[in-house]
């Protein structure tokens, strides 16, 4: 961590006083976006599977004078959401701002090889965490509004990357259109709800996913080379994908809901 970063007193700060929920905290994108929202003054739960990978970013926050608590749930089991969500909910006093982030590739393959289980598996963890994360929040929300952000990607709706994705490809659609739905449901209460759409970003999404199927002789279609990027950089870092989360977390978006943000570097114009 910068070093000019550390101990930053919260007092007119953007998000000063306010709590952040992250799921998928523990790494990639959900691990950024905690430490930028803590940046800017929240105090923020974390929600993930693994345990051991959110103490640092606990003791991260810790050390910038913020609250952290790790709460140790799969985002697709209801019953742990809903007791996750309302412990976190009460330990902090208010919920207002949400990052549904958590997700998986789950299996890629195609679509006669793809098992019933599979698919349950990506949706269920992409798309149900999502309503289950969102559904859990909002009575926590509803007096004062806030700010929903939901992961989606450039796979919902804008970019072929290859055979093997319709299960993510699937989630990530619902996620759009949920959080389009949401946002016009919520608005009523003051909560704005937005989905943002990575481009390739380096994270450790790749770990955990089953590509064994993805059949090598069908070819993805490119139309440049292997790699190019329009941006120099290339893929994006999640600290990256923080800042427009940040952005969507605080009034500065105060006029932005029921959109979906691309950030790609331009990845999907190629
Ligand atoms: P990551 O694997 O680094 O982080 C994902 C986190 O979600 C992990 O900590 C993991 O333990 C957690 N998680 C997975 N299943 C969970 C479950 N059932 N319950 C609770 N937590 C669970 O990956 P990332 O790239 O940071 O992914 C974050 C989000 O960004 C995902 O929704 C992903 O689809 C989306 N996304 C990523 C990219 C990319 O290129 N990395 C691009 C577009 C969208």
């Amino acid at each position: 961590m910068d070093e000019e970063k550390r101990d930053m007193p919260a007092v007119g700060l953007p998000l000063a006083g306010k709590t952040a929920l992250v799921t998928g905290a523990g790494s990639g994108i959900g691990r950024a976006s905690a430490l930028e929202l803590a940046r800017a003054g929240a105090n923020v739960c974390l929600l993930d599977l693994i345990g051991e990978r959110t103490e640092d970013v606990e003791e991260e926050i810790r050390g910038m004078g913020r609250e952290a608590e790790f709460y140790d749930v799969d985002v697709s089991d209801p019953v742990r959401m809903e007791r996750a969500v309302r412990a976190a909910a009460e330990r902090f006093g208010s919920m207002d701002v949400v990052f549904a982030n958590a997700g998986i590739n789950g299996t890629l393959a195609p679509i006669e090889d793809l098992t019933p289980e599979s698919w349950d598996e990506t949706l269920g963890i992409n798309l149900r965490g999502t309503f289950l994360t969102v559904k859990n929040a909002v009575p926590h929300m509803k007096e004062k509004g806030g700010s929903i952000v939901v992961t989606s990607s450039i796979n919902g709706n804008r970019k072929f990357s290859g055979f093997g994705m319709s299960a993510y490809s699937a989630s990530k659609a619902g996620q759009v259109a949920f959080a389009k739905m949401a946002a016009l449901e919520l608005a009523r209460y003051r909560i704005r709800v937005n989905a943002i759409c990575p481009g390739g970003i380096r994270t450790n999404i790749g770990e955990n996913t089953d590509s064994t199927k993805q059949v090598e002789k069908i070819r993805i279609p490119v139309e440049y080379p292997e790699g190019a990027h329009p941006l120099e950089h290339g893929p994006g870092r999640p600290e990256q994908v923080a800042d427009l989360v940040l952005f969507l977390a605080s009034d500065r978006s105060s006029h932005i809901t029921g959109t979906e943000i691309y950030i790609d570097g331009a990845e999907t114009l190629l």
